[in-house]
């Protein structure tokens, strides 16, 4: 059970190098098991029974089902589709030494810089052509080994085990080529992409991880990947939901872009977007607005963004009494200050489902000298107030471009969330 459900989370990660393709992932799931594509620039005819999704930006998706009875409130599970990268800058080419070619590239989010080194990396987002007067997206990935960051040599460096401060301006630049290759990044982003150079009039490209997912250990207890933070809740959350029967509430599936920089976009956690699938469901089932606010107060959202798991060798990074582990079951965030939203009412409603689903759960707050990260939840309820807890499955090496978790885990929450939606 265990090794398959890896196995769907490693194939679903390779498919998705960018938040744009984990979008477009999720998309032919759904489609696959029925849901409608709706467009948020049309009309939605919403029918009771059926089940839809829409995207914004091709990086943010919310999928739903209205029940065929009048539904009580909407259970909502959210995660997100972004991981800290690289993004390549316009005109990116930039030559060295009059021999070398290499990108110019800017840090998307809270990367560790170090792992970035010395590892094969490629490209993948999205490019941006004219078809008519439509301007259309083209997913790309150049899915061969094609940068690298190369490491100083330490004999030019001697300080370099001490400690060192990344400058991304100058340490994170990758090697793409010889200085005879100039003007050819484009060429070859146009080749994987489809289209013809000339036709390419926008681009969001980032930088990902060409190491494929392994899972290891002495029992093989472990999984390593790129981009476990998020997409394993992201995954774990789907398989759930596609399970569940969602007969009882309105049962909305989100995944947000831009949580790793603050979420404030048109298609992030702080945007309307889920505001605006809400209120036009609302209206699909011919609500008024305080029939809105009702469903609202009745509704529960779990949102769900990966959590420390304690380290083996940094013991002392953790809080004293509360330390989850990796196979140690899903990780309720707790914060007084409300970067993670779980309160008495949402840590007590989530316990409870845990344990109708047959789970366990741990606890994390942050050591009270230490800020720690934030995530969507507190975000989401300033635009759609609901009760939410803030969750994720333990891992180490957060933010790191090859992240561990435990292979127990994901099978945790997908149950838990199956029995959300049930
Ligand atoms: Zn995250």
């Amino acid at each position: 059970m265990e090794s398959k459900t890896t196995e769907g989370l490693l194939n679903f990660i390779e498919k998705s190098p960018s938040c744009f393709h984990a979008v477009k992932t999720i998309g032919d799931r759904l489609k696959e098991e029925g849901f409608l594509p709706l467009s948020e620039k049309q009309r939605w005819d919403l029918k009771r029974g059926n089940s839809y999704y829409v995207t914004r930006n091709d990086s943010s998706l919310i999928a739903f089902t209205i029940p065929a009875k009048a539904p009580e409130g909407f259970r909502i599970f959210a995660s997100h589709s972004d991981s800290p990268s690289f993004k390549i800058k316009e005109e990116p080419e930039i030559t060295a030494e009059k021999h070398y070619l290499k990108l110019n590239v800017e840090g998307y989010g809270g990367m560790l810089c170090a792992p970035w080194f010395d590892r094969p990396l490629s490209v993948a987002g999205r490019v941006v052509v004219k078809e008519g007067e439509e301007y259309v997206s083209k997913l790309v990935n150049i899915d061969r080994d094609l940068l690298m960051i190369p490491s100083l040599a330490i004999h030019m460096n001697r300080e370099a085990n001490k400690g060192y401060a990344y400058n991304l301006q100058k340490d994170m630049l990758p090697l793409y080529g010889e200085a005879s290759d100039s003007g050819s990044f484009f060429e070859e982003v146009a080749r994987w992409a489809g289209v013809l150079r000339e036709e390419i009039l926008g681009h969001d490209l980032f930088l990902y991880n060409r190491m494929k997912g392994t899972v290891w250990g002495a029992r093989q207890e472990f999984v390593s990947s790129g981009r476990l933070d998020d997409l394993q809740c992201a995954y774990a959350g789907l398989e759930g939901y596609l399970m569940a029967e969602r007969e009882k509430t309105t049962a909305v599936y989100c995944v947000f872009d831009n949580e790793e920089v603050g979420s404030a976009t048109k298609q992030g956690a702080e945007s309307t977007f889920l505001q605006d699938v809400l209120m036009r469901i609302v209206k699909g089932l011919q609500w008024d607005y305080e029939e809105y606010l009702i469903q609202l107060a009745r509704s529960f959202m779990i949102s769900a963004d990966n959590a420390h798991a304690v380290h083996p060798n940094y013991g002392d990074c953790a809080d004293p009494v509360h330390r989850p582990c990796l196979n140690g079951g899903i990780v309720i965030k707790f914060n007084a200050n409300q970067k993670y939203c779980t309160d008495g009412v949402s840590a007590a409603m989530f316990k409870d489902l845990c344990k109708k689903a047959g789970v366990a759960c741990q606890l994390f707050v942050n050591r009270s000298d230490v800020a720690g990260g934030s995530t969507l939840g507190n975000i989401a309820n300033t635009k759609v107030a609901m009760n939410t807890v803030d969750i994720g499955l333990p891992q180490l090496a957060m933010h790191s471009p090859y992240e561990t978790a435990g292979v127990k885990d994901t099978e945790a929450l997908i149950l838990a969330a199956k029995e959300f939606f049930d």
